[in-house]
């Protein structure tokens, strides 16, 4: 069966292209019903922090991605935290140099530096030269005498590598391209170089999707692989697709320090789960021709990794935005309440909590369901219903109050006195003749209503907020606007 892996290392605020890649292994799992083994990269103790683990951990899950094997949920393979499999990665680097595939490597930084500066000059590849393949004991004597440390250095056949790349298709390197690459550091700490492959050979993982920032590692993990093989380490090399960048502004990569891929925004902004996995699954792949806008089922049951465009995807803010409306607008009314909750309250809120009128929310809910594009707006959009004098906002006073404007509302304010408030239909009616007092058209008589009553030029619509803010409180913020 398909096995598929997400294997972050954790390091910073879990961010969009992370997470479209967890989302296009899970999704491949879930469409093949596979194993997705989420796996975590922390081999770098100075930059991987428990913080960032436990935020990663708590975005998948507020995302609903789940995993069959990893943190959490144990698995055959356990243990599935990089740092606690040492002991497996010394003992493969052992192998690997008692077979020939790896030696020990003394070149210091600086004769590095040096070498590649000439190769560069001298118009040649500049990779690791090879200089320490083939050390004979005295060499190697003498260096140790001389004090020098060794990392662990993977030869690379010398050979062309070509595989079909499930995004871009067929691939070739040659060997001048993939030199002998470090594993182990001189310090005995395995790098990712080694670490990686290893893991996925253990864990039977038949396909690798992953970003296209790895594609260089591709070749020598394959060669890596092959050396497994003959270890009887590894059974077979995994199929490889590798998705493409993802673009920001001006059209540069977008980096994880950009703000605006960092997930937590999303979050915290009021994407919700379901609108946010449709957005981040168009980044590369498309649904169908005329449809971007689907359930998390639905991509699952399309979702095909051979359809992924290869050509970098564009984020955009804008298209997110407009696919998470058409995710609120499809929740149940309950259920729209309910994702509402955290930003009805503090620290959102800029209420007082005990001024919070559930009735009233219930009542205007609906209203606002059609509005959103983002939960975090319906703050602003009910705060009329539960502060005690709506917002002071001046360019919205500025741009809603016209000469005539008291006047108006001197006028609707008597006939919203004299209206029937059970209906909002009987309010409009009584801003409309107000209007027709003055001359005025409908959306011109209702702007310094508006304004008056919630302190705001746009809003939800405004009979029916009315009638849930109440007349007596209408009319006196009406009278407040005219004072
Ligand atoms: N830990 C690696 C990273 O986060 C995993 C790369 C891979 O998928 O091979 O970049």
């Amino acid at each position: 069966g398909v096995r598929v892996r997400f294997c972050p290392s954790p390091t910073g605020n879990p961010h969009v292209g992370l997470v479209r890649t967890a989302l296009f292994n899970w999704a491949f799992a879930r469409h093949h019903q596979g194993t997705l083994v989420f796996r975590i990269e922390d081999t770098d103790a100075a930059r991987d922090s428990e913080e960032s683990y436990r935020m990663l951990l708590d975005s998948l899950r507020w995302l609903g991605l789940d995993w069959d094997e990893g943190p959490e949920v144990g698995g055959p393979h356990a243990p599935y935290r990089q740092s606690e499999r040492m002991d497996v990665y010394a003992d493969v680097a052992r192998r690997l140099k008692e077979a020939g595939h790896a030696y020990d490597c003394y070149c210091t930084n600086e004769e590095l530096e040096e070498r590649r500066a000439e190769a560069r000059a001298a118009g040649r590849a500049s990779g690791y030269d090879g200089r320490c393949r083939t050390l004979t004991p005295e060499q190697v004597a003498a260096y140790r005498a001389e004090g020098r440390a060794s990392i662990v250095r993977f030869r690379m056949p010398d050979r062309t590598i070509t595989f079909t790349d499930l995004v871009r298709g067929e691939l070739t390197f040659t060997p001048e391209n993939v030199p002998d690459f470090g594993i182990v550091r001189a310090s005995g700490a395995p790098l990712y170089t080694l670490v990686n492959p290893v893991d996925d050979a253990l864990m039977g993982i038949t396909h690798v999707l992953r970003g296209e920032d790895l594609l260089s590692s591709t070749p020598r993990q394959i060669a890596l692989y092959d050396a497994l093989i003959e270890l009887g380490v590894a059974q077979a090399v995994p199929q490889f697709g590798h998705l493409p960048y993802v673009m920001g502004e001006g059209n540069k990569k977008l980096s994880k320090r950009d703000p605006e891929s960092s997930l937590n925004l999303y979050r915290e902004r009021g994407f919700l789960p379901e609108g946010l996995l449709n957005y981040l699954s168009l980044l590369g792949w498309s649904y169908s021709a005329d449809q971007d806008v689907f359930t998390v089922a639905e991509m699952v049951e399309r979702f095909d990794i051979t359809g992924v465009n290869a050509n970098p995807a564009r984020f955009d803010l804008k298209k997110a935005e407009a696919i998470n409306a058409d995710h609120i607008r499809r929740l149940d009314e309950k259920a729209f309440a309910q994702a509402c909750e955290p930003w009805l309250r503090a620290p959102f809120a800029p209420w007082r909590p005990e001024d919070f009128d559930e009735a009233a929310w219930q009542a205007i809910a609906p209203h606002a369901q059609t509005r959103l594009t983002v939960l975090s707006d319906i703050t602003a959009n009910v705060d009329f219903l539960f502060l005690a004098e709506p917002v002071d906002d001046e360019a919205s006073w500025a741009k809603a109050m016209k000469e005539g404007s008291a006047d108006l509302l001197r006028t609707a304010r008597e006939k919203l006195e004299a209206a029937d408030w059970s209906s909002p239909e009987a309010l409009k009616e009584a801003v409309l003749a107000a209007g027709e007092a003055h001359g005025l058209k409908l959306g011109k008589a209702q702007a310094p209503v508006r304004v008056a009553v919630t302190g705001r030029t746009v809003g939800l619509p405004l009979f029916e907020s009315l009638q849930v803010l109440g007349r007596d409180r209408t009319l006196a913020r009406i009278g407040a606007a005219l004072a």
